[in-house]
């Protein structure tokens, strides 16, 4: 479902350049719950924001569901049958619907209530006001949170905003849900909540879930396989179990 493939990033600021991702391979299948766990400037977020092309990679390949986007120098290029053309803005924006993200502090938006926040990404795909409708409700029970739709951000809990992230990273029925942190704001009963709803959704809708996370409860709690990042490298993967039993 995501190969990365000898994939480098390094950002160059003044004050200096940051290799955040050092010639990084990994394979994630379809269906799985895939853990990134690592100290904090590890290069998690970085690796997973190139999944979705929030950060271009400055060199390496990235293949999403059977498309291939190889980048050279920054540069998306497709391909396709042995082809290789550059990747056009409209089917980076395709590529991209079809991966849904949540986050740490949820990124809603403060001003619309808990519907058009749910609503706000079905907007630009031509749908019918009933049809966005229908699909905000369905969404809504999907989540557990019907009886919010009118209340603003600031009138809940953070295991309630989170709830309403997922609600909207899934509202174009995305194959692929990254998780950045998405439960380190919350409190540990939240906590669990937010790790069943991920895991249900990722049994019912066959999603497949990519965690970042700090913690390893996270990870025992509902990931498959693992990889560990140290230094913009994986210094270690495979399944939860072999890696985090103690013998
Ligand atoms: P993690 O998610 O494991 O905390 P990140 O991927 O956020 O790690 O960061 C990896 C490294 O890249 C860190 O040294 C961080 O400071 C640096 N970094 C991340 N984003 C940027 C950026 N936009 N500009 C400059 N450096 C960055
Ligand atoms: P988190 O740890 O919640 O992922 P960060 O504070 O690491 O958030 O990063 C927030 C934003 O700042 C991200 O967009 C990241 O790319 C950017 N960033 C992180 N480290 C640096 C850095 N050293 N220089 C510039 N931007 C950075």
């Amino acid at each position: 479902m995501i190969e990365i493939e000898n994939v480098t990033k390094i950002f160059r600021t003044k004050a200096g350049t940051v290799e955040a991702l050092k010639d990084v391979s990994l394979k994630i299948e379809k269906g799985e719950t895939y853990g990134v766990i690592g100290y904090s400037g590890a290069g998690k977020s970085t690796l997973v924001r190139c999944i979705n092309f929030l950060e271009t990679p400055d060199i390496g390949a990235v293949t999403i569901d059977g498309t291939r986007i190889e980048i050279d120098n920054e540069k998306l290029f497709l391909v396709k049958d042995g082809e290789k053309t550059r990747l056009s803005e409209k089917s980076l924006n395709k590529l991209r619907s079809s991966i849904g993200m949540i986050f740490q502090h949820f990124n809603l938006l403060d001003r619309s209530n808990v519907f058009d926040n749910i609503a706000y990404p079905l907007k630009y795909t031509g749908k019918s006001k009933k049809e966005i409708h229908d699909r905000v409700f369905e969404l809504l029970e999907l989540v557990g949170l019907e009886s919010k739709v009118n209340a603003y951000p600031c009138e809940l809990s953070g295991g309630q905003k989170q709830r309403v992230a997922i609600a909207r990273a899934l509202a174009n029925n995305p194959k692929i849900l990254l998780s950045d942190e998405a439960t380190s704001a919350l409190d540990p009963d939240a906590t669990e909540s937010i790790l069943n709803l991920l895991k249900d959704l990722n049994k019912k809708l066959g999603v497949t879930i990519v965690v970042i996370t700090h913690e390893m409860g996270v990870i025992k709690s509902i990931c498959d396989r693992v990889a560990v990042m140290e230094k913009g490298k994986v210094v270690e993967e495979g399944r939860v179990y072999d890696i985090f039993s103690n013998p």
